[in-house]
């Protein structure tokens, strides 16, 4: 009896000293792109602590110095000012002398409307905790509050966080700071509306006029949303927000647990390639909610917020992703056959045209994305590949080989579902790319030394032919054979030199301004001067190179670009691609 009452007193005080951490927002003159956070920190009790403000988005990878927006950041203890010291880039050291409520205030200045920054003007405010909150290292799994002060004319808040039980207004909880930033907010008067699909009730808010139709759209994105559910049987989410904000300009989208924002052209939805490109783009991040924010590598989880965190399988995360955000259409009966076989022979024109294939491994481009595929320049197109684009055609490849090697009883998504039971469901963490390789071998019977070997950590070319052929498909490739300068323009001034083409082997510089080929003045499209010439032919360049004119002279080579036309000659489908494409 007396042990018993011990313990109850032992529990009752630690629930009274639970440290709390919690955040106000406010954004009192939105016009000045500017919020105020008023972070608290209560019951922590030390002598200084260390406050820190992410350096990266997770979904975004780049290193984007979010404390660059910070200013002005003071601590108080009961109104008295506390001593506080930057220690390096994105921390603040906390001189909190043991005081049991710590109240810092920061500004935040937000003028960046991408999904993946933070925003606020005249008409509305949008914000990802990662540009917002900073957070103390080890109280990182603690609950973590939020409460949101609109501007005064706006009436709405749009977020997937939980609210706060018994919490008034706009009060919140995350269970953790990872879920807190991993919860983008949009606070304005954007239009609402609710859609349920796949057993899930969906919260959409629509920032910005656009041609939507609400019924359309809840037809589609619930038919979309419902063909990647199928892929794993089952939905994590109970709720899902989808913030859409609609602009001038397309910017994408980015994934979370149980949200995405996405930024579309505001005309993007009548009828047509746009729209269905829009499709794509739900079906793009609402697939993410289980590949990368579930089943995720290693390096993805639990984040370091203050350094890159590398790993080579951003081709699995994003390229298997792309491959599904369109083969789910066909599967949805949004694409017919001929549209989503567009598809698939574009993404494999692409990666095949691109000189960056030769040289740059799918998983050295994920690898490397902090410092390559996010900070491009005029090479990039020479020595990179995206592992988007080439990561949906590995896919692409995958399925197939894993169809016909089981004889239609599996199939990628036989993949993606043990991905998900075993790592993310049985064992709760990320895998390996060893891992990775394992289960494909597991659900395929395939050993896949071969293939990691070539494609994955080489950069050898598909066997196209072979590989659509176990689906009945015929795979011709046709050679341009036309003589190309292999340079891209802007007016007259070169953009990119293309890899081993006539300007690239000529000594063409990007920027150089093209004034005349073999004494006529350049007037319009530079390839109507060099057109019809014979191979190996000399022509005479006239540029402007830093205001200085030469003349360069260069031999005129084959553009040499391939083509991929993938069609079914018997016009009948055997089983393997049958059970590769079918609508459900
Ligand atoms: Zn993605």
């Amino acid at each position: 009896m007396k042990k018993l009452l011990f313990i109850l007193l032992i529990l009752s005080s630690s629930l009274l000293h639970a440290t709390n951490i919690s955040y106000e927002v406010s954004m009192n003159e939105p016009h000045t792109h500017y919020y105020n956070v008023k972070m608290s920190v209560t019951d922590y009790e030390k002598d200084y602590f260390d406050i820190q403000m992410p350096v990266w988005s997770p979904g975004s990878y780049l290193v984007r110095e979010f404390a660059k927006g910070v200013e002005g950041l003071t601590a108080t203890f009961n109104k008295k000012m506390l001593k506080t010291e930057k220690i390096n880039k994105n921390t603040w050291r906390i001189y909190a002398e043991k005081a049991n409520n710590v109240v810092i205030n920061y500004n935040v200045y937000a003028f960046e409307l991408s999904v993946r920054t933070s925003f606020v003007d005249a008409s509305h405010a949008y914000f990802n905790g990662t540009s917002m909150f900073m957070f103390i290292d080890e109280l990182r799994n603690t609950p973590h509050n939020l409460t949101i002060i609109p501007f005064k004319d706006w009436k709405k808040v749009s977020t997937s966080l939980p609210k706060l039980k018994g919490g008034k207004g706009f009060q919140y909880q995350a269970p953790d700071y990872d879920i807190l930033v991993d919860s983008p907010v949009e606070i304005g008067n954007q239009v609402t509306f609710d859609f349920t699909s796949a057993g899930v009730v969906h919260h959409v808010a629509m920032y910005g006029k656009g041609n939507y139709d609400i019924e359309t759209l809840k037809t589609d994105m619930g038919k979309v949303t419902q063909a990647c559910t199928d892929v794993f049987g089952v939905n994590p989410n109970k709720e899902y927000t989808f913030i859409i904000h609609n602009l001038t300009h397309f910017g994408g989208g980015l994934e979370h647990l149980s949200s995405t924002t996405l930024e579309v052209d505001r005309w993007t939805y009548s009828e047509g390639s746009a729209y269905k490109g829009f499709l794509s783009l739900v079906a793009h991040e609402y697939f993410h909610l289980w590949n990368v924010k579930r089943i995720r590598p290693q390096a993805l989880g639990p984040f370091d917020y203050n350094n890159e965190n590398y790993t080579s399988l951003l081709w699995v995360m994003e390229g298997f992703t792309s491959y599904y955000d369109e083969l789910l259409l066909y599967r949805a009966g949004i694409y017919d056959e001929e549209s989503i076989m567009k598809k698939f022979k574009g993404s494999i024109n692409n990666i095949e045209n691109q000189p960056g294939n030769k040289v740059q491994p799918v998983a050295h481009s994920s690898f490397d994305a902090w410092i390559k595929a996010y900070r491009p320049n005029e090479n990039s197109y020479n020595t990179t590949i995206s592992y988007y684009s080439k990561g949906s055609v590995v896919a692409n490849m995958l399925d197939l080989m894993i169809i016909n090697k089981t004889k239609g009883k599996k199939s990628l998504d036989n993949v993606m579902q043990h991905l998900y039971n075993e790592y993310y469901k049985k064992q709760g963490r990320g895998f390996t790319p060893d891992e990775m390789k394992k289960t494909l071998e597991t659900v395929s019977g395939l050993n896949m030394d071969a293939f990691f070997e070539k494609y994955i950590n080489g950069t050898q070319t598909f066997d196209y032919k072979t590989i659509f052929g176990y689906a009945g498909l015929t795979v011709d490739i046709v050679v341009d054979d036309n003589v190309s300068l292999g340079v891209s323009t802007s007016g007259n001034k070169i953009k990119k030199v293309y890899r081993g083409t006539s300007a690239y082997v000529g000594g063409l510089n990007v920027n150089d301004e093209i004034l005349a080929i073999d004494g006529y003045r350049v007037h319009s499209d530079i390839s109507d001067y060099i057109l019809g010439r014979p191979i190996g032919e000399e022509v005479s360049i006239l540029i402007s190179r830093d205001d200085i004119i030469q003349t360069i002279t260069l031999p005129l080579l084959a553009k040499g670009s391939k083509r991929f036309f993938i069609f079914n000659e018997s016009g009948k489908k055997n089983s393997v691609h049958k059970k590769w494409l079918s609508q459900k």
